[in-house]
């Protein structure tokens, strides 16, 4: 794929387009998703599938989950504890370490871990000494390879100079993730965040410094007080910094379900059809100015390593989106932290006294899940190489059922230039990678059973 041809004019995508494909699909982190998982599978489930399907010695993702922030910004629907009470973050340390220790004997005879990933909420929430806590719980017990990948999110504006040389330098992080949404200082205002363009600028170049591997920026678009204008200007200031990677947002108000969001004055958002040039004019500048478009709402310079997964055909998706790291479990710690392990789904309960109570019987704080039936990883496998390769193999005799079973819808998707259908395999076009969610979904047969569609975003 030529990274130049990438732009929506090149591809006949207009607002008209985009509009036509905007409809509520899940974002397949997972199949099936979220909202199927139930309350039948709970700790005693998720350790029991852990003692039975551990010791095969797969690679293993880490991710821990911190879930404070000094404050909660207007926009953000992720279900975060917003508080500066002293002590709070070293007590709830006190909780992980208890998790980790009673997953890791659970899990007994796991491969390396090869990833740790720590997301929020803000992780550099936590001071310097109890990040080197966290990091020294997980090690102890799990062995980590050699070469084992560690990303970590930040927000810009609780990050010195100094702590992103820590986060580099001590607990050796090589890839770091800045919440920058938007560089306009009005839109920062609108938002409840005292950010400054500048305070981001800084913090991009002080990870440069520092000698992070890759640096990823998320942008959202839709924001209140954005205009064409001012976002011409923060996609200038995304050219001039050059962050190795870069997630695209669409910003979804929905004040009846996110609370917060109600602080948000309605009559400051963009209007839809400026929200989508806002888009078209983001994808365009990206992809004219040397970032490749991955998928779904992702880009990554052309030498960067996820570049060159997906460009190898190795790029995979998992909870912390799209990954270099093929073929791992991923085991999650912390409120609300998801595992996905030997075929098997489980997410923590989100509130940290039930956190704490479960660990007090000794039980991992599962509050919801389930482990996958055969149809379920047939599809599992069909959704990701299309969300991941843009392609499906139909030598692969479960994925020719799968399109055979499918072939009305994408012979339709086929008209609308979408993907092409050969003997040998189902190929996403250029411009289906924009809408991948809109192919995913033929696939996706707990969707069909599913009443409330709102609960997923939009797909465009
Ligand atoms: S956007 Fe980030 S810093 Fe703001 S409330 Fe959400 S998780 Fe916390």
């Amino acid at each position: 794929m030529d990274g130049t041809s990438q732009t929506f004019a090149r591809l006949g995508i207009t607002a008209e387009t985009l509009r036509a494909y905007d409809k509520r699909i899940p974002r397949y982190t997972s199949y099936p998703t979220a909202p199927v998982w139930t309350d039948a599978f709970r700790g005693p489930e998720w350790a029991a599938h852990l003692e039975a399907t551990a010791s095969t010695g797969r690679p293993l993702s880490l991710y821990a989950h911190i879930p404070f922030c000094q404050k909660r910004c207007l926009f953000c629907a992720c279900n975060v504890i917003a508080t500066r009470r002293e002590g709070i973050a070293d007590a709830y340390l006190d909780d992980v370490e208890r998790e980790v220790a009673l997953a890791a004997r659970h899990a007994r005879g796991v491969g390396h871990a090869i990833q740790l990933h720590l997301g929020g909420g803000t992780p550099n929430y936590l001071t310097g000494p109890e990040m080197d806590r966290l990091i020294a719980i997980v090690e102890r017990h799990f062995d980590f390879a050699p070469d084992a990948e560690r990303s970590i999110e930040v927000d810009p504006r609780t990050a010195t100079r100094e702590d992103i040389f820590r986060l580099r330098q001590v607990n050796r992080f090589d890839r770091i993730s800045f919440g920058v949404q938007d560089f306009s200082d009005d839109t920062q205002e609108a938002i409840g965040r005292e950010q400054s363009g500048q305070l981001a600028f800084d913090s991009v170049l002080a990870a440069r410094d520092a000698g992070f591997a890759s640096i990823n920026i998320d942008l959202i678009y839709g924001l209140p007080r954005q205009t064409p204008k001012s976002w011409k200007r923060t996609l200038d200031d995304v050219c001039a910094l050059q962050p190795d990677r870069l997630a695209l947002y669409n910003f979804a108000w929905l004040p009846s379900k996110v609370p917060n969001q109600r602080g948000i004055e309605e009559s400051e958002l963009p209007e839809p059809a400026t929200k989508l040039d806002m888009f078209i004019e983001a994808h365009d500048r990206l992809t004219s100015h040397g970032w490749r478009f991955l998928g779904m709402d992702h880009y990554a310079r052309e030498q960067d390593s996820l570049t060159r997964a997906f460009e190898a055909g190795t790029m995979r998706r998992n909870f912390m989106g799209y990954t270099t790291l093929r073929g791992t479990d991923l085991l999650g710690f912390g409120v609300s932290a998801i595992g996905d392990f030997g075929g098997a789904f489980a997410q923590n309960t989100k509130k940290l006294t039930e956190y704490a109570a479960s660990l007090d019987e000794g039980v991992l704080p599962v509050e919801r899940g389930m482990k996958l039936s055969e149809d379920d990883l047939v599809r599992r496998d069909c959704i990701e190489s299309l969300m991941c390769q843009g392609r499906l193999d139909l030598a692969k005799p479960w994925l020719a059922a799968l399109v055979q079973e499918a072939r009305a819808e994408l012979e339709d998707l086929e008209r609308q230039g979408l993907l092409t259908l050969s003997p040998a395999a189902l190929d996403v076009t250029l411009k289906g990678r924009v809408f991948l969610r809109n192919i995913a979904v033929v696939f996706d047969a707990s969707m069909r059973a599913m009443k409330d569609k709102h609960l997923f975003s939009r797909a465009v």
